[in-house]
This record gives structure tokens, sequence and C-alpha cells, in this order.
């Protein structure tokens, strides 16, 4: 379904859990955040009927995300029911890593074909220090299992000054012999972490340390490719992506809404509106469920303005809204 700009809304991003086996310091206070009730968290039937509401209207592509989504459980049987939605094309699943070991097959069997990986350092101490205490060898061992059952592969890394922006060439470097997808993310002050401003480094500059050092090709993008400006080394395995949320919004061309695990529809992350979803969850009321997502896609906001006005946004972390 279009939106009032014109948009086609086609993407989910779901967030099933509140819940994280990490603490990242760009995405929550080191005390964590406080996690919800579990009865005010939605049931998988409850998500289910969400997204088969939201299907009527055009959503063909599900993103599951958290929290860390292989925290909660039982969530390769709602995978597989997912998948069997109809008119869902396709699922796909952000995550951490730390469990993908244990659940690279099953994730597959269910139906999921693309992950995100989102690892921001190659160096096990640093790695420990931006997750607070997570082991970089898990994520690659996970990483290997995800490989060997055939799944597609995105990295997702938050550059940041100070913290991992020496390691902007190895990670492109990653993506000459293996056919991942490394994307760089620019910061985002969601948190409003302490010195944020210093943190930041533009999709620009990491795009001219990159053409400094590589010979880069531009690529085209396909209809689900999501924000990132794609590129490829000449004669890698793999690609890279640039995502630039704060020096470049990508507003125009955005196909998403989100649902957090608390049953609250979002038609854009920055914005501080959400639609209550739970009161319209009973089994005679998807027709009630359908019209207020409708009006949710309708009132997606042209364009948020986190990057010249931080304050336009509340602070949040993202493992409550689901990234
Ligand atoms: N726990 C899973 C993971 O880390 O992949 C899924 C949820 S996490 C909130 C989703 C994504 O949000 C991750 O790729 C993470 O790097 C990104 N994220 C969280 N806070 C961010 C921030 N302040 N700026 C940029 N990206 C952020
Ligand atoms: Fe957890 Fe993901 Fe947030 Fe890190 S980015 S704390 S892994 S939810």
């Amino acid at each position: 379904m279009k939106d009032n700009f014109g948009r086609n809304i086609n993407y989910l991003r779901l967030s099933i859990t509140d819940r994280c086996n990490l603490r990242c310091h760009y995405c929550m206070p080191a005390t964590g955040v406080e996690p919800q009730h579990h009865e005010d968290i939605l049931s998988y039937g409850e998500m289910l009927r969400i997204v088969a509401a939201a299907s009527t209207l055009g959503i063909r592509k599900v993103r599951v995300t958290g929290g860390e989504p292989l925290v909660r459980k039982g969530v390769i049987g709602f995978l597989e029911q997912l998948a069997a939605l109809e008119g869902i094309e396709e699922i796909a699943l952000t995550t951490n890593g730390i469990l993908l070991a244990d659940y690279a097959r099953a994730l597959s069997s269910a139906g999921v074909k693309r992950l995100n990986i989102s690892l921001d350092s190659l160096n096990p101490v640093t790695f420990k220090e931006i997750t607070r205490g997570g082991d970089l060898m898990r994520v690659m061992d996970g990483i290997d299992k995800a490989e060997q059952v055939g799944m597609k592969i995105k990295l997702n890394m938050v550059a940041m000054h100070g913290v991992n922006d020496h390691e902007l060439l190895d990670f492109a470097a990653l993506s000459i012999d293996k056919p991942w997808s490394v994307r760089y993310i620019e910061y985002m002050p969601t948190i409003r972490e302490e010195q944020w401003q210093q943190r930041i480094i533009s999709g620009a500059d990491i795009l001219d340390l990159l053409n400094s050092h590589f010979q880069l090709e531009h690529l085209t993008t396909d209809h689900f490719c999501g924000p990132a400006r794609p590129y490829r080394i000449a004669g890698a395995a793999g690609t890279l992506g640039i995502i630039t949320p704060m020096s470049e919004h990508f507003c125009g061309s955005c196909n998403r809404i989100r649902v957090t695990s608390m049953g609250q529809a979002k038609s854009c992350l920055m914005s501080n509106e959400a639609v209550e979803l739970r009161p319209l969850l009973g089994v005679r009321q998807q027709n009630e469920l359908i019209d207020t997502l409708k009006k949710v896609i309708c009132g997606k906001p042209e364009h948020h303005r986190l990057g010249t006005d931080p304050d336009s946004t509340t602070p949040f972390s993202m493992a409550s809204i689901g990234g």
C-alpha cells in the first residue's frame, strides 16, 4: 500500500522481545533497559495476527528483531508460522549472533534465508568493550554455521570515532573473499550517551576512506534493498553498503513500518508517535486491526529530523523498539 507521500510500504520490522544477552553501549545504558513484564509482551499468536493483517495491505517482507530475537523461547516455531502466512514472501532476522551457532540450521529450515548480523569489531577485546561482555568467537562461529547452511549474510557495523574507526578497512576487506554484504551504519544518538557528538562518522567520510584504498563500483538497488547505498570492491565476492540515517536521511524511499514487542505500531523509528494495537487483537477484530494499520501507514511522516535536530526525538533504546 502507498502512504500519503507515494512510498510503497511493503516491509514490517517486528520486534519479538525487548530482552537482550548483550548491552552494546550505543544501544542501552550499562544497567540495561528496564525489561517489560512478560504479560505485556505480545504472544506469538498476537504477532501472527498483526502480520496477517499487514499482509492484506501489501506487507511482503518481515524482519524479526528485538532486543535479541534468539533469546525468546519458541522463536523457531514462530518463524515457521510466519513463513507460512499468505502474502509473506520474505522473512529476515537481525541478530547479534551470540546464539547463532546453536540456531543456524533451525533458522534456515524455518524459512529464514537472510540474516543481518550486528558486528562492530573484529577484535575480541574491542568487541567485548562495545557489547559490555560479548564473546566475538561465538559470533564468528555462528556466522560460519549460517554460511554452512546457505544463508545470505549481511554484517552491520555501527561506525564510531575512537571506538572502531581503525577497523573500517578491515571490514571492507572481508567482502573480498566472502559473499557477504558488509554495511556501515552511521551512529545514531538514540540514547544520547555521553559525548555522542564525537562518535559520529559520516557516510561520506567512510566512502572517502574506502575509495582511497579500494577500487569501488557503485551498484544498483533492488526493491527490498532498503536504505544502503551499495558498492563492490572490483572483483570482490561480496558487497559493501553505507547507511546514513544522520547525514542524509533516506526517508524518501523508506518502505517500512514497525511493531514493537509490546504491540505498538510505529510508522517511523524516530517519531515519538505510536499506535496501540493490543486492544485490536481479538479474533473478530481483524477489520479494525487492518483499518488501524492503514492509518499508521497513511500517517507516516515525510521525514525525521534526528540529523539536524536531535531533540525532535525523545531518547530511546533501539532494543525496546526493535532496530
Ligand atoms: N540484538 C540484535 C542485533 O544487535 O542485531 C537486534 C536488535 S538491535 C537493536 C538492531 C540493530 O540496531 C543493530 O544492528 C544495532 O547495531 C543497531 N543499533 C542500535 N543502536 C544503534 C545506534 N545508536 N546507532 C546505530 N545503530 C544502532
Ligand atoms: Fe542487544 Fe542488539 Fe542492542 Fe546490542 S544492539 S544491546 S545486541 S539489542
